[in-house]
């Protein structure tokens, strides 16, 4: 298979099952541990907007990738927004289907820039339209454990 040729099934993709032993640590940095300490410990969602250019980015920021200016503080957001678009997938990585479809989304959240790609949970999939609002749905606070799986997915709001 060419680089250039386009993938259309999930079972052209090579791939091998097993587990490969590697050990390492992982560092959020400055933005991200602001991010994941507020959603473990609070409950709340930080995004972080550029004084200069007036970007809003969500997770926050500590400099903003467009004009490089450093951001300082965080706003708190909601998390909800607008479905733009959004795929059903019914096939494993290993091209057996699925008990039942999964659906990832792409979400404009309101009062940040750029989209996020979220997990659609509690909706069957002829139920989905695009321009649905949804709202983020985190795990219990004694279950979060301060990575992205607090957030459980996304369901209409
Ligand atoms: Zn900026």
């Amino acid at each position: 298979m060419g680089l250039t040729e386009r993938i259309e099934r999930n079972v052209d993709l090579s791939y091998f099952e097993g587990r490969i032993p590697v050990n390492y640590l992982y560092t959020y940095g400055l933005g991200f541990e602001k991010f994941f300490r507020a959603l473990k410990e609070e409950g709340k969602l930080l995004a972080s907007k550029c004084p200069r250019c007036g970007t809003t980015y969500f997770p926050c920021r500590v400099f903003c990738e467009q004009c490089f200016c450093e951001i300082e503080g965080t706003l708190g957001v909601s998390g909800e927004g607008t479905l733009y678009s959004y795929s059903v997938c019914h096939l494993n990585m290993d091209g057996s289907p699925k008990k039942t479809p999964e659906v990832v989304g792409l979400i404009e959240m309101d009062g940040t820039d750029g989209a996020k790609f979220v997990h659609l949970i509690d909706a069957q999939p002829e139920e989905i339209q695009i321009g649905m609002r949804l709202k983020p749905v985190l795990k219990p606070k004694k279950e979060r454990n301060g990575d992205i799986f607090d957030i459980k997915g996304f369901k209409k709001a």
